[in-house]
């Protein structure tokens, strides 16, 4: 069996957790497997390189030299982790994004990648190596070294696995499994089994950091069935696949975003054409609108709020205005103290009732529903930042203890 593992940056912090790794690695390649595994940089590697990059270039280095630093700390974390393994005994070796075969296109800081060519790696698996691959990285057509976005070492694991068709995909974390809620605020928070691609978007998205986004598309899009489980704690975790199980919860997990701002612009014209000036001009800001809400046009004027993410709160607020006199509105503002609460589950499509009890449960605690969105899986509220955690509690709780 081919089995690739992940093992993020806390997995291998230090010398006593790379030992760990090495010998769970050990384990199943002792069984018989082959075993391929990729690593993120130690610890806060990426954050302290990003630091010191700021240090001689406060206003920004270039994409390309940020790729070719950053790339450094998946470098040291896999010779280290193969070092472990060499230690105890088994036969190893470590390569590099471009070593593995990673083509990616050329958006420095965010590259794609475009194709994993196997050649190398299948010549070390079928030499009965151990391969430890660093994650995060690749090369451009130019040769030049790129790196895929924050957290990018899960998409490099489940690229590995699809392109080596490989039996299991395992990412490992330091937490168990995804849970319902965040277990850290809801104490009735419990571990899933299983957990769809779509539902595991969603959450992920609103801030259930367990799996990288594109990670999970990728996965959905190769049909990578992946299990999430601790690195520090031998049992099972979460399984990410298509189709789950049905159970009798209708709801897989609630999850707050605080990463919100609403953009209110107040006593536009109610003539057509206006919601089309608006979102376009946002999206020639790049500006990614979430939840928008248009009221019904009273006397001959009309509002329009929305949602963005907060760091493009500004840029919003820049586009609004750069229209301003053609748009004639009366007051435009902004409010960053706000909090989306969302609840998915792929079940609640064919089962009336679901949005009525989660409103339930935050009118029962006292909490005022601001805006409302709804897709098929899922059914986000916008609250009052100062209520989130109550609120994530009482609808967890409503739906799932
Ligand atoms: N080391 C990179 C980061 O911190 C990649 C990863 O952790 O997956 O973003
Ligand atoms: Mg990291």
């Amino acid at each position: 069996m081919l089995i690739v593992k992940k093992f993020g940056g806390s997995s291998v912090a230090n010398a006593e957790r790379v030992f760990n790794v090495a010998n769970r690695i050990i384990e199943d390649y002792k069984k018989g497997n082959d075993v391929i595994v990729v690593v993120s940089a130690q610890g806060d590697t990426t954050d302290d390189l990003i630091e010191k990059a700021a240090e001689i270039n406060p206003n920004g280095a270039s994409k390309r030299e940020m790729d070719m630093l950053l790339s450094a700390g998946e470098q040291i974390s896999i010779a280290l982790l193969a070092m472990a393994i060499e230690k105890l005994g088994c036969p190893v070796k470590s390569l590099l994004g471009w070593q593995a075969g990673f083509e990616t296109d050329s958006h420095h800081s965010i590259a794609r990648i475009k194709k994993v060519n196997t050649e190398r790696l299948k010549k070390e698996i079928d030499k009965k190596n151990i391969v430890i691959v660093a994650g995060f990285q690749g090369l451009n057509k130019y040769d030049d070294i790129t790196t895929l976005g924050r957290g990018g070492s899960d998409t490099s694991a489940v690229a590995i696995a699809a392109s080596m068709k490989a039996d299991l995909c395992q990412i490992y974390t330091d937490v168990d499994g995804v849970y319902t809620a965040d277990p850290r605020k809801v104490s009735t928070a419990i571990k899933m089994d299983e957990i769809s691609y779509d539902e595991m978007l969603e959450l992920a998205a609103m801030g259930a950091q367990v799996l990288n986004n594109r990670s999970v598309e990728m996965a959905k899009k190769y049909n990578v069935e992946l299990e999430v489980l601790s690195s520090l704690e031998v049992k099972p975790g979460t399984i990410v696949k298509e189709k789950v199980k049905m159970e009798k919860t209708l709801i897989k997990g609630v999850a707050k975003d605080n990463n919100v701002a609403r953009i209110s612009i107040v006593g536009l014209q109610d003539t057509p054409g206006v919601a089309f000036k608006i979102f376009n001009k946002l999206a020639q800001y790049k500006v990614n609108v979430d939840i928008i809400l248009q009221s019904v046009g009273r006397d001959t004027t009309k509002d329009i709020t929305f949602t963005v993410p907060k760091d493009q709160g500004k840029q919003a607020l820049e586009a609004i205005e750069s229209i301003k006199d053609i748009l004639e509105y009366k007051e435009l503002s902004i409010d960053e103290d706000i909090s989306k609460i969302s609840i998915v589950g792929a079940g609640m499509e064919s089962n009336p009732g679901v949005a009525s009890k989660m409103f339930e449960a935050l009118y029962d605690a006292g909490i005022n529903i601001q805006m409302i969105s709804t897709s098929e899986i899922k059914i986000s509220v916008l609250i009052d930042a100062k209520y989130a955690d109550r609120a994530v509690t009482a609808v967890h709780d409503a739906f799932l203890a």
